[in-house]
């Protein structure tokens, strides 16, 4: 099972997500997808104030055949079809398309890191994984054989003043 991460803060944010999510699907089979959240940018001190815009955050799981560097090139493809333009590390995106998890794979290479390195330190993405996967077992480092659902519990994520459900679903 792969859990994939979904975020958008430019544009039709829900239209990104939905194609993103349409578009995964001849690779992916058995897609679930979790709420909609909205989360503030993460930008580091001084970015332009225009990058400051919400996003829209979400996470899918799934099987598939593809090796992670195949699916990752399928996830990439994905985000410039959707006409995703380099801004920047920081800058806004159409859309954003991360692999959190990948069944057992721990892989740390220089174009591909699994599991995400930020997953643990996000909320916008970590939350999300328990709609899809809660039993899903983390694989490496400190939180390794835990499931996702105790690990988000353990860290009291919860949503707040910056991460709100927005009550939208995308369909599957
Ligand atoms: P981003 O700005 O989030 O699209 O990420 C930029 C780069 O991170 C991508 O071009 C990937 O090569 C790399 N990357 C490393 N690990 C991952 C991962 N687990 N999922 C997605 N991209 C990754």
């Amino acid at each position: 099972m792969v859990i994939l991460g979904l975020g958008s803060n430019i544009g039709d944010r829900l239209a990104h997500l939905e194609a993103a999510v349409r578009a995964l699907a001849p690779v992916m089979r058995g897609l679930r997808a979790s709420r909609v959240l909205e989360s503030r940018a993460v930008l580091p001190a001084g970015a332009p104030p225009a990058w400051d815009l919400p996003y829209l955050n979400m996470a899918v799981c799934g099987d598939t055949t593809l090796a992670p560097l195949d699916l990752l090139n399928w996830l990439k493809a994905i985000e410039s079809r959707a006409g995703r333009v380099s801004r920047g590390i920081w800058g806004p995106r159409e859309i954003d398309l991360d692999i959190l998890v990948m069944d057992e794979v721990v892989m740390a290479s220089a174009g591909l890191t699994i599991p995400h390195p930020e997953l643990l330190n996000r909320d916008f993405a970590l939350l999300p994984c328990v709609d899809v996967a809660p039993d899903f077992i983390y694989p490496h480092g400190v939180y390794k054989g835990k499931r996702v659902l105790d690990i988000v519990r353990e860290k009291n994520v919860a949503l707040g003043e910056h991460l709100k459900d927005t009550g939208m679903r995308v369909h599957v």
